[in-house]
């Protein structure tokens, strides 16, 4: 059976905000031709340039993965190039009028839903894959990080994550269809620890965060005074921690929701190899660092054949 290569049937948008910079502005999906890829153009910028959605062009992974070319610069792409992988589309010129991609509600969701809206048609050409013949390790030792892939019929991936504290411990996600990727996995909504919350508030660093985008995993005792300062920061009437450790802001869709976000992010950054894998992936305590570091190696491995 020949697998097509795929784009949309028309262009959609999404509005939002940008978690980082707090930019409001909005992503445009556009139908491309054949072999185009996915491709960012920052419409707001003199020029109109380009950035290819490529490991080649990753500047920054520290809060989501950042990338930039021909002085443009895409910040948190990596829920939306999920999107993408998840549905199959190989070709789609996105244009966006701010820095950051929207955040919406930390997931994948409201893209697949504009993919869908806009729908997806066949086009005259056989897909390429990045066929994976051998096996390629990404070690972080120190960390406890390894990202592995062998060889296999279709695209696998296999997720741990252990974050050793008492509310967020082992966790483990799979997909071995893309074909789920909407129901199990396009809904998991990103995560942070209040610690780290508090710090990303404290400089500046979520600008357009409010209650509804992460869950909030609470991991030490907190006051009702420090909520309280939350909910104002938030504008929320009051925010109180539940039973399973995380703020109330939201309920988990699954109860490891965490595990199966971080399986979303590595679809994301491995969408930055440029064409869709064949192969089955392992991936514990994954981050967008290993990700990109991972997704560089698979793509310089191949390329040596
Ligand atoms: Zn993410």
């Amino acid at each position: 059976m020949i697998d097509y290569q795929h784009t949309l049937k028309t262009s959609i948008s999404v509005h939002g905000t940008g978690l980082h910079t707090g930019q409001k502005g909005s992503i445009t999906f556009v139908p491309a031709p054949i072999n185009h890829g996915i491709k960012f153009k920052r419409i707001d910028l003199p020029g109109q340039p380009i950035v290819n959605a490529s490991v080649d062009n990753v500047i920054d992974t520290s809060r989501g993965t950042t990338i930039a070319e021909n002085n443009a610069i895409v910040f948190t792409m990596e829920h939306v190039l999920a999107a993408l992988t998840g549905l199959c589309v190989d070709n789609v010129l996105i244009e966006l009028d701010m820095d950051e991609i929207p955040i919406r509600d930390g997931s994948s969701k409201y893209f697949v839903e504009a993919i869908e809206q806009a729908g997806i048609i066949q086009q005259i050409a056989e897909r390429n894959y990045l066929v994976i013949d051998k096996e390629i390790v990404f070690r972080d030792e120190d960390k406890g990080v390894e990202l592995k892939i062998i060889p296999c019929d279709t695209f696998k991936i296999d997720v741990k994550i252990d974050y050793g504290t008492e509310v967020l411990n082992v966790q483990y996600a799979q997909l071995h269809d893309l074909k789920d990727f909407k129901q199990e996995i396009s809904p998991c909504r990103t995560f942070v620890f209040l610690h780290e919350l508090e710090f990303l508030l404290k400089n500046n660093l979520i600008k357009g965060g409010d209650l509804s985008n992460a869950i909030v995993f609470v991991n030490r005792k907190v006051g009702q005074e420090e909520l309280d300062r939350l909910a104002d920061l938030f504008n929320k009437p009051k925010v109180v921690v539940k039973e399973e450790g995380i703020l109330n802001n939201l309920d988990l869709h699954f109860v490891n929701e965490p595990a199966r976000h971080k399986l979303l992010d590595v679809i994301g950054d491995l969408t930055l190899v440029g064409l869709p894998i064949k192969g089955h992936v392992t991936a514990t305590k994954p981050g967008h660092y290993s990700n990109t570091e991972f997704a560089k190696l698979i793509k310089q491995q191949m390329k040596n054949l």
